[in-house]
């Protein structure tokens, strides 16, 4: 869902490390230069360089398993967001975690294929698998996210890290689609597997895109719920697309998914930099936590 919703040190270890390991993978690997950026490829060897060549900065992208539209796989947002946060980190090295679709999707259970986990899961299980990717020595952890239906846990997760201490940060890029510029769009509702997505998966997989079906169902605005806009409901999106279909796909090309995606992976690589060179948040979270046990001794 797409909503408007040192070299000198690692020279030194690996010069040492090489020496004492003269046959392991690593040397090939690291020696050349190509560190996989995928964690499930990295040997442990490869992964303790893989560490250090990324600074502790370790990327997880987000996607979901839902129905979208009559015409694109249900995987759809995991496949884009891993298409693009591999190709930023191919620019920008970090480690990328492996597959990653346990969101929120409630409003999905009525379609084929959803799989929707309980509120306590999605947020159990992200905070484990953050708390083990830093174990690892991923002191930054940052999440990419390619789902609009996760735009409100994200920040609620990154909030409630202030509960207690980490000695990680975690950081959120959750922006799915350029501001303005690129090819004109066609259409106005594009929420869901409408113009936008359908382009940017006609670069990720177009082998997965099933043009000829995207007019077989309606992704117009139902628009069937009548209280102010400014109330909120859970019901809102059945309300209005009781298909799981937000726009028109019969609209993409391939020339907005390029200009789009090229957006996204120059975005994320540039964030990925930014991550690794902020040594602000690490520390002032260090210095709030100390201060969080002692509230009375803070003062202005
Ligand atoms: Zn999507």
């Amino acid at each position: 869902m797409m909503l408007p919703a040192r070299i000198t040190t690692s020279a030194v270890i690996l010069i040492s490390f090489l020496t004492l390991h003269p046959f392991t993978s690593a040397q090939s690997n690291a020696a050349s230069g190509k560190l996989s950026v995928h964690w499930e490829e990295l040997t442990a060897a490869d992964f303790r360089q893989g560490i250090e060549r990324s600074q502790g900065t370790c990327v997880l992208p987000f996607g979901i398993l839902e129905k979208h539209g009559p015409h694109l796989p249900i995987g759809t947002d995991l496949l884009d967001v891993r298409y693009a946060a591999l190709h930023a980190a191919e620019q920008e090295y970090a480690i990328v975690f492996p597959e990653y679709y346990f969101g929120q999707i409630a409003e999905a259970r009525h379609e084929p294929g959803t799989i929707s986990y309980s509120r306590d899961l999605q947020l159990k299980l992200l905070q484990e698998t953050t708390d083990e990717m830093a174990r690892n020595g991923c002191k930054k952890v940052l999440i990419v996210n390619g789902h609009g239906g996760n735009e409100s846990l994200l920040p609620y997760f990154a909030q409630t890290q202030l509960n207690q201490p980490h000695d990680y940060v975690v950081y959120i890029f959750d922006k799915l689609s350029p501001p303005k510029g690129g090819p004109a769009k066609k259409t106005k509702i594009d929420m869901h597997a409408g113009e936008s997505e359908t382009s940017n998966m006609l670069v990720a997989r177009p082998d997965l895109v099933h043009m000829d079906r995207a007019n077989s169902e309606s992704g117009a605005d139902q628009a069937r719920q009548k209280i102010p806009e400014d109330v909120y409901t859970g019901i809102w999106w059945y309300t209005r697309f009781p298909n799981h279909y937000s726009g028109d796909g019969s609209a993409a090309t391939k020339e907005l998914g390029e200009y789009q995606m090229n957006w996204w992976i120059n975005s994320i690589a540039k964030t990925i930099q930014e991550v690794k060179a902020d040594d602000v948040s690490p520390r002032l979270q260090k210095e709030f936590y100390e201060k969080s046990t002692h509230p009375l001794d803070t003062r202005p």
